[in-house]
């Protein structure tokens, strides 16, 4: 695992200051809930908390990189640090048993055990009843730090035995830049990029590494077909993204959510386009007078209903990863709200 200092993580200092002023009183409590969208640096933030807490000269909150202990980290072989993430779909509670062993011992460092807890809204429910009770009573020298998304997707009885961190979306005008030099894209494709992953670095390299770009204006050709297609059409549409269709055999769930984040970047641009808001402000300035077009089809209520839709597809995927039924619906519904602007020409023959 990569190890970052506080000092090299962008778009958390808040989160990192509160954190460091934790550690400066000696008041760390013995778990946290760090919440937040995927990809934005929870991990890297616990991590890089982890080797502050255990370097034997942390200066002003950072590890030294000097110690035995953070040379251990810099070598990738601390021994007091445990990563838990989901086993397939779930944290089952054969992990949390797991935990609850390990942190039986007294860590070896003889400082401090840090178990991180990636996707906690992952566990199963019996996981999560289980560690509850690790986390009533968790022995001296160890810190949990659980990752989650929203704090509504746990149990509010472990939500409230921890103190909770709120990490916010990178600002593209930090994202665009370290994504340009990561990846040596241009400045425009990496600004674009940064926008449409919705200031997750993780997703937005992501998107990169899948072509996203490259396969963004059929995405876009694909939602405008909707409106010209039957509900059994559009169902069957929803299998085909899917992949479910018959005949298919590869399921493409890794697609989705970047697929429905292009599409909000289209219903939002579309409303700009609408609101007649300052072109630079559009996402796909690019595409400006294909957005100029579609525009005409839809009224403003219409296009922040499809937006709404999009948002609870998002949630509806990652809370319950049933994703035919997502996409059945989100099509169905975002098809609803195409074709009927009142401005004749465009409605179906019924
Ligand atoms: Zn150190």
């Amino acid at each position: 695992m990569d190890f970052i200092p506080f000092s090299k993580i962008i778009g958390q200092d808040k989160a990192i200051g509160f954190l460091k002023q934790a550690m400066a009183l000696g008041k760390l409590p013995h778990a946290y809930l760090f919440t937040g969208i995927p990809g934005i640096g929870k991990t890297t933030t616990a991590l890089a908390l982890a080797q502050a807490i255990n370097c034997a000269e942390a200066k002003e909150g950072e590890g030294c990189g000097e110690c035995v202990s953070c040379r251990q980290w810099a070598g990738g072989n601390f021994p007091d640090l445990q990563v838990i993430e989901p086993d397939g779909q779930f944290i089952k509670i054969e992990q949390v048993r797991g935990i609850d062993r390990e942190m039986g011992f007294k860590p070896l460092s003889g400082r401090c055990r840090v178990v991180i807890i990636r996707s906690a809204e992952r566990m199963t429910m019996e996981a999560a009843n289980a560690f509850l009770k690790t986390l009533e009573e968790p022995p001296p020298g160890n810190i949990l730090i659980l990752n989650a998304s929203e704090p509504l997707d746990l149990l509010p009885t472990i939500v409230s035995r921890c103190q909770n961190v709120g990490f916010r979306p990178i600002p593209a005008s930090l994202a665009a830049p370290w994504l340009e030099e990561k990846t040596q894209m241009g400045r425009d494709k990496a600004s674009l990029l940064a926008r449409i992953a919705e200031g997750s670095l993780g997703k937005a390299l992501e998107m990169w590494e899948e072509g996203i770009l490259e396969k963004r204006a059929e995405y876009i050709t694909t939602l405008m077909s909707l409106k010209a297609i039957s509900e059994i059409e559009a169902v069957e549409m929803a299998l085909r993204l899917t992949g479910k269709e018959k005949g298919q055999d590869q399921e493409k769930d890794g697609d989705i959510l970047p697929l429905l984040n292009v599409w909000k970047t289209w219903y939002r641009d579309l409303l700009v386009v609408k609101g007649e808001g300052p072109p630079e402000s559009l996402i796909n300035g690019d595409l400006y007078s294909e957005l100029k077009k579609a525009a005409q089809g839809f009224r403003i209520d219409q296009l922040v209903s499809s937006l709404l839709l999009i948002d609870q597809g998002e949630r509806d995927f990652r809370r319950s990863r049933n994703l035919d039924l997502m996409m059945e619906n989100l099509l169905l519904g975002l098809r609803g709200f195409m074709g009927e602007t009142g401005g004749g020409g465009d409605r179906e023959n019924h």
